[in-house]
C-alpha cells in the first residue's frame, strides 16, 4: 500500500466512527505527506482544525492505521504544507421546478414532543464558539438529569441554540427508545398555554403535561420575563421537575444576570446549574458549517464562492443559510456554475435586504433607551464619561446592523469619518473581551428588532 491508500483506508474507517458533519468539518480534507522513520506526517488545512485533530482523533487514527502499517508509532501534524486535492467539478443539479423551498428536506414538529428532527447532534458542527455547549449537550444526553442541571445557554440570535437544545431531545430520544420523554417548548408557546389554562380552567392538564416528563426544553426564556403568572408556574414546574431528578434545559439570548425582569429566585435556580455561551463562530467553522449545509442539500458549490459566503456572512448563522441557499438556488435555475462575481451580487442584495429592516433612527433610540438618555445626548458633543461609551455603541450599530459608511455614519453623528472609524474599531474588538458589553449590545439589539 503507498501512502495515499493508507490514508484512504485510514479515513474510511474514521468515517464510520464520526458523524457526517464531524468527518467533513475535521478529517475530510486532510492528507497523509509523508513517512519519516517510525512517524506519519498528517497535512491539515489550518491550524484550528490542527489543534482539534490532535487532541481529539490522534489515537483513533493511530489505532487505525497501524493495522496498515504495524511499524508506525506515532503521528505528527503539520498545516497544509503540500497541496490539497484540487475541487471536485461543480456538478449542476437539473432545474427544480418547485423552487427553493424543495432544496430542504421535509421535517416536520411532532406535536407531542414539540420536537424537530431535523437537529441532531451530528449535524452540528462544532468549533471554538460553542465547544463547551457542544460538550455539555453531550455529556446530558449520557447521564440526563444527573449531570448539569439545569442546562442554560445563551447567545445571539441566529447562533445555534434552538438547534443544540432541540438536538438534545432527539439524541435522547433515539437513544432510549421512550423510556426517557422530551418535551421541547418555546416560552412563548409556554406562554400561551398558561394563559390558556388559567382563562378555561384547565390549569391542572397544562401543569400536568409539563411536568409529565424526564426532560423539558425551554427555548428563548427571555420572553417569559415579566409576564408574572407565566413565570410563577414556571417557577413551580421547574422545581418539581428538578426534585424528581428530571433534566431541565434553558435557552435564552443573554445570561440569567442580564434577565432584568426575571424573578430572583428563578434567576438564582439557574446560576445553580451550568451556563455556557454560544459566541461567533470564526471564519475556518463558518466554512465548515456551508460544506455541511451543502452536503446536506446535496449541492456544490466552488471553494471561492463557499469563502466568499463564509467572508461576508459573519455573525448569524440563520441568515448566513439563507443566502447559501439563494445562490444554490440561482446555479441550479441559470443552469451554470455561480461565480464569485454572481455570488457578491446576490450576498450583496440580500444583505442589504437584511439591514433594511432597521433605520438609523431605530438604533439610536435603541441605544438611548438602554442607557437612559436622549437621542439628542448622543448625537451631541459632551464628552462625560456616561455618553462616551453609547455614543461609541451607537456608531458600531450603525456599521454593524446597517453597514453604512463611515462619513455616512460620521455626519449623522456630527462626527467626522475618522471617529466613527476609531468608535467601531474600539467596540468591535472590546466586544470580544468584554462578555459585559457584549452582553449589552446583544439587549440592545433585542431592541431594536422588536421595536
Ligand atoms: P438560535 O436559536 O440561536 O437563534 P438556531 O438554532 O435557530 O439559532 O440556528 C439558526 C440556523 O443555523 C439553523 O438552521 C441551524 O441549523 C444553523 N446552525 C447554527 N449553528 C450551527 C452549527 N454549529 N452547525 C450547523 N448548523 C448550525
Ligand atoms: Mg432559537
Amino acid at each position: 500500500m503507498d501512502l495515499e491508500q493508507i490514508w484512504q483506508s485510514t479515513l474510511g474507517e474514521m468515517e464510520i466512527q464520526l458523524s457526517r458533519a464531524h468527518f467533513a468539518t475535521w478529517l475530510k480534507n486532510s492528507q497523509l505527506i509523508e513517512k519519516k522513520n517510525d512517524t506519519f506526517v498528517v497535512a491539515l488545512p489550518n491550524s484550528f482544525t490542527k489543534t482539534w485533530v490532535e487532541n481529539k482523533y490522534q489515537k483513533n487514527l493511530l489505532g487505525i492505521i497501524r493495522n496498515f502499517d504495524g511499524s508506525v508509532k506515532k503521528i505528527e501534524f503539520v498545516v497544509g504544507s503540500k497541496r490539497f486535492p484540487s475541487p471536485a467539478p461543480v456538478v449542476v443539479a437539473p432545474p427544480d421546478p418547485q423552487g427553493m423551498d424543495s432544496i430542504d428536506l421535509d421535517y416536520k414538529t411532532d406535536p407531542e414532543t414539540g420536537l424537530n428532527p431535523k437537529y441532531r447532534l451530528s449535524s452540528f458542527v462544532v468549533g471554538p464558539s460553542n465547544e463547551l455547549a457542544f460538550a455539555a449537550a453531550t455529556a446530558i444526553t449520557e447521564a440526563i438529569g444527573k449531570k448539569y442541571n439545569p442546562f442554560f445557554v445563551y447567545g445571539g440570535v441566529g447562533l445555534g441554540k434552538t438547534h443544540l437544545i432541540q438536538a438534545i431531545g432527539n439524541e435522547v430520544l433515539a437513544k432510549y427508545k421512550g423510556k426517557v420523554r422530551p418535551k421541547y417548548v418555546s416560552s412563548e408557546q409556554y406562554t400561551r398555554d398558561i394563559v390558556w389554562g388559567l382563562r378555561n380552567d384547565r390549569i391542572e392538564s397544562i401543569k400536568k403535561k409539563y411536568r409529565d416528563v424526564d426532560l423539558l426544553i425551554i427555548d428563548d426564556i427571555q420572553f417569559i420575563g415579566g409576564k408574572e403568572k407565566t413565570e410563577e408556574e414556571f417557577f413551580h414546574t421547574f422545581n418539581a421537575l428538578y426534585e424528581n431528578n428530571k433534566q431541565i434545559i434553558i435557552s435564552s439570548d443573554r445570561p440569567p444576570q442580564s434577565l432584568p425582569t426575571l424573578q430572583e429566585r428563578l434567576r438564582s435556580r439557574f446560576e445553580g446549574g451550568l451556563i455556557t455561551d454560544i459566541g461567533y463562530p470564526e471564519f475556518e467553522m463558518r466554512v465548515a458549517i456551508i460544506r455541511s449545509k451543502l452536503e446536506d442539500m446535496n449541492r456544490q458549490l466552488s471553494d471561492p464562492v463557499i469563502n466568499l459566503i463564509a467572508k461576508k456572512l459573519r455573525k448569524n448563522i440563520r441568515e448566513l443559510e439563507g443566502v447559501l441557499k439563494k445562490i444554490v438556488f440561482t446555479q441550479e435555475r441559470k443552469q451554470t456554475e455561480v461565480t464569485e462575481k454572481m455570488a457578491e451580487e446576490i450576498i450583496e442584495k440580500a444583505t442589504q435586504n437584511l439591514s433594511k429592516r432597521v433605520s438609523d433612527s431605530q438604533i439610536l433610540k435603541a441605544v438611548a433607551e438602554f442607557f437612559n438618555l436622549s437621542v439628542d445626548d448622543i448625537v451631541s458633543h459632551n464628552r462625560r464619561k456616561e455618553v462616551v461609551e453609547p455614543r461609541q455603541i451607537a456608531i458600531y450599530l450603525l456599521r454593524d446592523i446597517s453597514d453604512l459608511s463611515y462619513p455616512y455614519i460620521g455626519e449623522k453623528m456630527g462626527r467626522d469619518h475618522t471617529t466613527a472609524i476609531h468608535s467601531y474599531e474600539k467596540i468591535n474588538q472590546e466586544i470580544n473581551r468584554n462578555p459585559a458589553l457584549n452582553q449589552k449590545i446583544l439587549t440592545i439589539k433585542d431592541l431594536i428588532y422588536k421595536s
